[in-house]
């Protein structure tokens, strides 16, 4: 019943990171209760992030990643604490109303896919304008668009056990934005991919980055954590670290052509203060 156009919603925030926060976490706290024992997998947690941002979330296993995410994507609740997206709070929303705020605002992907296996790639990708009630055809053009934006034109009818890891993820890339998201979460997103795989995959994240989509990708890779210009380092279910990088992103290779080696540039400081950003 709801038409959604194609156009950014009025209430999305300005695209500058002019200090308007997109996300602010204020004492996040969710435990888990095993038994006799819990488990205390966000304690205290604050935040804030602005539109626009790419974020890494990184940390040790069981430190809290995938709940912060899950969180933050509204497939969580916290225990206590304020959860405040682009000017709401939306802890507070009822079950309903969050899914509709997760509908039209955020889209998720995650390390094992998770596509509907008996659907093909293009019903895979229209799910979520089928769940918002965009009509047949809009839903056709943009599946097609995302088909081939994506480079998956020839495997639409394909279905995810007929597709590689890169082509289920590049799936999933595209369902999840798909109604065009003013945050892209992704946890783990190559997990199961190889290096060169994966490097595709962050290498799409990052270029959806780039037309504005806030970016927060948990990761266990120190050299793709290093390519976001914000690390979070998690501990314990606390955000140990919060550190802006100064990045010169290898997704934006701008390599000085070695055609005139007389012509060297002046030396330049290294651009990355991430010590470890790349082994
Ligand atoms: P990470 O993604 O950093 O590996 P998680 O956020 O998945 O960590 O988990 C944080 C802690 O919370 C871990 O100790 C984990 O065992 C626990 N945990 C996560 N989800 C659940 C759950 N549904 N039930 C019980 N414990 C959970
Ligand atoms: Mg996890």
């Amino acid at each position: 019943m709801n038409t959604h156009s194609a156009t950014r919603p009025p209430e999305a925030a300005p695209d500058t990171a002019c200090g308007t926060a997109q996300i602010t976490l204020s004492g996040i706290e969710r435990v888990f209760h095993l038994g006799d024992s819990s488990v205390h997998a966000l304690a205290h947690v604050n935040l804030r992030i602005t539109p626009g941002e790419y974020v890494s979330v990184m940390g040790p296993s069981g430190s809290g990643k995938s709940t912060l995410l899950n969180v933050l994507g509204l497939l969580d609740r916290p225990d206590a604490g304020h959860y405040e997206l682009e000017g709401r709070d939306v802890t507070t929303l009822s079950p309903d109303e969050q899914a509709r705020v997760r509908s039209l605002r955020i889209g998720f992907v995650f390390q094992s896919f998770h596509l509907v296996p008996r659907l093909t790639a293009a019903e895979n990708i229209a799910l979520p304008m089928v769940l918002a009630g965009i009509p047949a055809r809009e839903r056709e053009t943009r599946v097609a668009q995302a088909l081939a934006g994506f480079g998956l034109a020839d495997r639409a009818r394909h279905r995810p056990d007929q597709l590689s890891g890169g082509q289920r993820q590049r799936v999933a890339i595209a369902r999840a934005t798909i109604m065009q998201p003013a945050l892209l979460l992704a946890d783990e997103p190559t997990g199961n991919l190889d290096r060169a795989t994966g490097e595709e995959v962050i290498r799409l994240l990052e270029a959806l980055n780039a037309g504005g989509v806030t970016l927060l990708m948990v990761t266990h890779d120190a050299a793709l954590g290093g390519r976001a210009r914000r690390r979070i380092l998690m501990q314990d279910g606390a955000i140990e670290r919060d550190e802006r990088l100064l990045v010169t992103s290898p997704a934006t290779p701008h390599e000085v052509p070695p055609e005139k080696p007389s012509e060297k540039p002046p030396e330049q400081p290294p651009a990355t203060v991430a010590p470890d950003a790349r082994a």
